[in-house]
């Protein structure tokens, strides 16, 4: 599936690619949609989709077909790949903070039958997995990856109650690693299907944001008038972002998750931030470390992503698997060549 522009995906014949030096090819054996493929598909994508006509998706796992010299896995292995590689000798890179890399280099691809990864990627970012590990959970490590390098920044521990506003899959991931965690999680979006389908993912509490009247005192009352320990955006909504810390406790953490409109800002209560010592934290993307843990918490079985897929499409419907997503009909859909 070749991205022409915004509102203009187009399914193409390619010839498969060959591997030069360093170079990996690999059949994809599963994809996943994401929120940010509806966005790119709708406005374009400054950052991860520098120049069109480019291949399209980045969640995938499959199976390397061919390798150029000087690569490490080989022909056979089931892998799953991250959509980035960092450079390794940017400020950034430098201090351990790989995710804020100042020369990401973006991989697109997966809504294909292959796909052809660059050395940068195959040296970094590739990462072997066990056999016990299915392609379609494998294809959740680049999500999963940004949602645990979000929870380490804001340090979830046992007992604490993390509110989570948003129940789209990132914010699911979200709760779900706050609740391996033991975190008392509190969930926050809107009643409808996803909210039902979504119930026993082991999150301590539902709040419907359209019938709770104020969010933010729902959250006081069921906190002992405190607020939560941690409250996440995953919303990338600024009124959102307010309520996020609105609702959190003195001494509590922030984290803005979801990204906001370019733009846009929010206000802060200063005399809270300040006496309260309110923690408000940015966390966006990936590490290779973060994408090796994904990969190693999908293994071990400790995070089960499986009830966010809700639809299974093929290849060529891409467009409508989109399209289910833009309706809020879809969590995440599985694609399958
Ligand atoms: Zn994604
Ligand atoms: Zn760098």
């Amino acid at each position: 599936m070749v991205f022409h522009g915004p509102g203009d995906l187009r399914r193409e014949d390619l010839p498969v690619p060959a591997p030069a030096h360093g170079e990996l090819v690999m059949r994809i054996d599963a994809a996943l949609t994401c929120g940010t493929d509806v966005k790119t598909l709708r406005r374009g994508h400054p950052v991860m989709i520098p120049k069109v006509p480019t291949v399209f998706g980045h969640e995938f796992a499959g199976t390397v077909t061919a390798v150029g010299s000087g690569v490490r896995v080989r022909e056979g292995d089931r892998v799953v790949a991250a959509n980035s590689a960092p450079c390794a000798s940017c400020p950034s890179c430098l201090a351990g903070r790989a995710n804020l890399c100042e020369d990401l280099l973006f991989v697109n691809g997966a809504y294909g039958e292959f796909i052809l990864l660059p050395p940068r990627l195959v040296a970094r970012n590739v990462v072997t997995l066990t056999s016990s590990l299915p392609a379609e959970r494998a294809a959740f490590a680049e999500p999963l990856a940004c949602a645990l390098l979000a929870i380490e920044r804001v340090r979830v521990e046992a007992a604490q109650t993390v509110v989570v506003f948003g129940h789209g899959p990132l914010g699911c991931l979200l709760g779900m690693l706050a609740a391996s965690r033991k975190a008392r999680v509190v969930m926050v979006g809107k009643a409808g299907w996803r909210f039902d389908r979504l119930k026993n993912l082991g999150f301590a509490r539902w709040l419907d944001a359209t019938s709770a009247g104020n969010t933010v005192e729902a959250i006081r009352e069921i906190t002992g008038g405190r607020g939560a320990e941690v409250t996440v955006d995953a919303t990338g909504r600024p009124e959102v972002w307010e309520q996020a810390v609105d609702s959190v406790a003195r001494g509590g953490s922030v984290l803005f998750f979801g990204g906001c409109a370019p733009g846009t800002t929010i206000r802060l209560d200063t005399r809270r931030t300040h006496y309260e010592e309110l923690t408000l934290l940015g966390a966006f993307h990936h590490t290779p470390e973060m994408i090796r843990r994904a990969v190693e918490t999908l293994a071990s079985g400790a995070l089960v992503p499986d009830s966010l897929i809700s639809h299974r499409m093929p290849l060529e419907e891409v467009g409508l698997a989109l399209a289910l997503m833009e309706k809020g009909e879809a969590l995440k859909v599985l694609i399958r060549a």
